[in-house]
């Protein structure tokens, strides 16, 4: 498989050398999944850099409201009607799952990885916190599949601290379900089998990428990335999230995955993310449940969005953070 880039040259006279005539140069890759093309640039200075903003303040103010906390979660949160999941919520560990009270799906779940946790630093994120939250969110599509097979199009996903797109504070994961895919999920579903396993072999082979496998699980850094510090992970011969059910193992695995790579992100600098697994109807033959997560800019001044001109728009993100120098810092932490 060819992982297609080309470099763009332009020209422009500088203030800062007198203006004399320099070159710029800007780099275009295209997925080798989806056909998404991607942009690195290199500025003068760094496009998301690390924030001192002040995060427990944050978490202090809005503590005393929070509907997720232990005092409130029983009394502000919605329960499941009893024929999706009779106790009303999810429960594995100390991650609690309910209905999403603004609904951006038909069926949806919203699981927090601690009622305790309302400030949840990713340094302090741990390998059992995500696998008991996955484990909530695979619950939730086990329900749903039984419940109501024809909603087969399910997924797990975060949204993660301001400005991801989390409306609360407290740390949590969302699931949604719905008969028809989203449209990132009808593109990766229409990649046929083979190239699937073609682009994890290509990425293997030539490594600047590979994060390697954990077992069942393998993880690279994207080639053509949605977003800043772009990690993404395979699980070939699992379609659906609900097929994760009954295989705790599996659950552990990703888990660890996931915190692994919040763990890098902490120590890069950031501290918001969010993150999909993309899965496919149960059953369906030959796709692997696929998993994208990405940083957000800081808040903190100069702010500068990662939601631009060019990722509303156009569909392609800019990132000045290359995809082989974020898999070098990543590598070690992959080794297992
Ligand atoms: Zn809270």
């Amino acid at each position: 498989m060819e992982l297609r880039r080309e470099v763009f040259k332009g020209q422009m006279l500088l203030p800062d050398r007198d203006f004399a005539p320099t070159q710029t140069s800007v780099e275009v890759r295209w997925d080798p999944l989806t056909g998404h093309a991607a942009r690195l640039v290199r500025g003068p200075s760094p496009l998301f850099p690390p924030s001192g903003f002040d995060l427990e303040a944050l978490a202090t103010r809005t503590e005393q409201t929070c509907p997720f906390c232990p005092e409130r979660l029983e009394r502000m949160t919605p329960r499941f009607a009893p024929q999706v999941w009779p106790e009303g919520r999810i429960r594995s560990g100390e991650a609690v799952g309910f209905p999403n009270l603004l609904p951006y799906a038909q069926h949806t779940v919203v699981s927090v990885y601690s009622p305790a946790l309302h400030f949840l630093p990713l340094e302090r994120m741990t390998a059992r916190l995500v696998a008991d939250n996955l484990a909530v969110q695979v619950a939730f599509c086990t329900a749903v599949a039984r419940h109501d097979p024809a909603a087969g199009w399910a997924s797990v996903n975060a949204n993660h601290m301001l400005p991801s797109g989390s409306s609360l504070f407290h740390p949590h994961l969302q699931g949604l379900a719905q008969p028809v895919p989203s449209t990132m999920q009808r593109l990766l579903a229409d990649v046929p089998a083979e190239r699937f396993a073609d682009y994890l072999d290509t990425e293997r082979r030539q490594g600047a990428r590979w994060l390697g496998s954990t077992g069942r699980v393998r993880w690279l850094a994207a080639f053509a990335p949605l977003g800043p510090c772009e990690l993404r992970a395979f699980v070939p011969e699992v379609a659906a999230p609900a097929e994760l059910a009954g295989d705790r193992e599996l659950v552990d695995e990703l888990g660890w995955g996931i915190a692994t790579a919040l763990g890098l992100y902490a120590e890069l600098g950031f501290q918001s993310f969010n993150l999909a697994i993309y899965g496919a109807p149960p059953g369906t033959p030959g796709y692997p449940l696929n998993l994208r997560m990405l940083c957000r800019s800081n808040l903190d001044a100069p702010y500068r969005s990662d939601a631009t001109l060019l990722e509303r728009l156009h569909w392609e993100a800019a990132v000045d953070i290359t995809p082989e120098a974020l898999a070098e810092r990543a590598r070690d932490r992959f080794s297992v």
